[in-house]
């Protein structure tokens, strides 16, 4: 709870922060600093033994000045209404960074998904849309997959919203799988994103991904495609970890051998016995450092001791806001996570054209298109830090609320 109010007021102090430096006044923070709606909703369900279980559940549409809202729904015990809020904010910033024509949203269900049965997962997912749906669709507020939920999860939610509207509407929800009007690319979408930010990145730093020495912290579904990436683009990924440990080998490790052998929670190093600690890890001489795990990773205490040119962040909030700070004081290239993981939001975005336009794309459409995205966005933002010597997660956040703070002063809202 204390974290999750934590992640609120922080984000709220660094969109503070943005708008001052964009010179825009207190009106345009009061109007920017909470989501404009919030809804609490409570959703009966018959479990499986009979008994009615009723679950809490929440939706947040952060601003709506440029578009309808779009974010993820997540399942998951610590689900609470300051998370929900912080990270509709975030949806905000990532969908002004990539320039979509969206605000940002958020849901979530108070449950634990691992010990439901998937008839009960079922009646949650439909209950909840039941729940929502005056307030979401296609032109209003786009959900999408998060932690603990897939694309079932969405084929149910666009079922039961298609059976309320009684019209077929693929366009409500994104994440969806391909026979319903899913997108060629989706699941491989964010570890796209974060390794163009590399390639971008790495031409700043003047170094060649070729050769260059890669560590991944993380091997669940953004850090294993991630280091699967860097592979076949000849770089040397030489350590990856898990929750359990990290393994490291300077010659470069065998990464598809690793892919095959890990697990569905992305759990590899428990058949090694060579392993070094994910602290190690953060420490380890290379030139690109990637944390894809959990966040809090790079702290004051360890800043000093990272020897990579480039930090890629493809968690959340892997590096605190002093550690921040540390690594470009000492000139360490930085790209933040509301940019480099705005690839899967980008992807979902071209779900919701496809859908509306009822014509789909190949993959190779698909990257074409997130390659020019997240190519714009990371020169914008780089630029930004430049020409306003501020660091890289100021500038993405300076380029993020520069849209919705525009859009909402056209519309006379402040
Ligand atoms: P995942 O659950 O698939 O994998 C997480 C990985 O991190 C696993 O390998 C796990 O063993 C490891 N891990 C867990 N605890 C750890 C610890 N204490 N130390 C080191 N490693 C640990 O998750 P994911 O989907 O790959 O997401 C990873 C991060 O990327 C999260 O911060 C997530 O919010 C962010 N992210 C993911 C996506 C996406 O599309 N998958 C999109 C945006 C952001």
């Amino acid at each position: 709870m204390g974290e999750n109010l934590n992640l609120f007021t922080s984000t709220q102090h660094v969109i503070n922060d943005a708008l001052g430096k964009l010179g825009y006044n207190e009106e345009m923070f009061e109007l920017l600093k909470e989501p404009i709606r919030m809804l609490t909703v409570r959703i009966p369900v018959r479990m499986d033994d009979g008994s009615i279980k009723v679950f809490t559940g929440y939706r947040a549409q952060h601003n709506d000045a440029v578009g309808p809202t779009k974010g993820g729904v997540r399942f998951h015990p610590e689900v609470d209404e300051e998370e929900v809020k912080a990270l509709s904010m975030w949806m905000s910033l990532k969908c002004g960074i990539v320039d979509l024509p969206y605000g940002g949203g958020k849901g979530g269900i108070i449950c634990d998904p691992r010990t439901m049965s998937f008839t009960e997962l079922e009646k949650l997912s439909r209950g909840y849309v039941r729940a929502i749906s005056q307030i979401v669709g296609p032109t209003k507020d786009i959900p999408a997959p998060d932690v603990y939920t897939n694309s079932q999860i969405m084929a149910w939610m666009m079922d039961e919203y298609s059976r309320l509207r009684e019209n077929d509407s693929p366009g409500f929800i994104t994440g969806k799988p391909l026979v319903l009007g899913g997108s060629q690319g989706r699941e491989k979408a964010t570890a796209q994103g974060v390794t163009i930010c590399i390639e971008e990145a790495a031409k700043k730093k003047g170094i060649d991904i070729k050769g260059a020495r890669v560590v991944v912290q993380g091997f669940g579904n953004a850090g294993s495609f991630l280091a699967k990436f860097m592979h076949d683009a000849g770089a040397k990924v030489i350590a990856i970890s898990d929750a359990h440990g990290a393994l490291h080998d300077p010659k470069g490790l065998d990464i598809d051998y690793l892919l095959d052998r890990r697990d569905s929670f992305g759990t590899v190093t428990t058949l090694f016995d060579n392993i070094i600690s994910n602290q190690e890890l953060l420490e380890l001489d290379c030139d690109i450092l990637v944390p894809a795990a959990i966040s809090n990773q790079i702290t004051e205490n360890n800043a000093d001791k990272i020897k990579a040119s480039i930090v890629v962040e493809a968690a959340n909030g892997p590096t605190t806001f002093e550690a921040t700070r540390i690594l470009s004081e000492r000139d360490i290239l930085l790209v933040p996570d509301v940019l480099a993981s705005a690839g899967g939001v980008t992807v979902s975005y071209f779900e919701w054209v496809q859908n509306n336009q009822g014509y789909y794309w190949t993959e190779e459409e698909v990257n074409e298109k997130l390659h020019s995205k997240i190519v714009d966005a990371f020169n914008n933002v780089y630029e930004t830090s430049m020409n306003r010597r501020v660091n890289m997660r100021l500038a993405a956040y300076m380029v993020g609320a520069r849209k919705m703070a525009e859009a909402s002063r056209f519309r006379g809202w402040v």
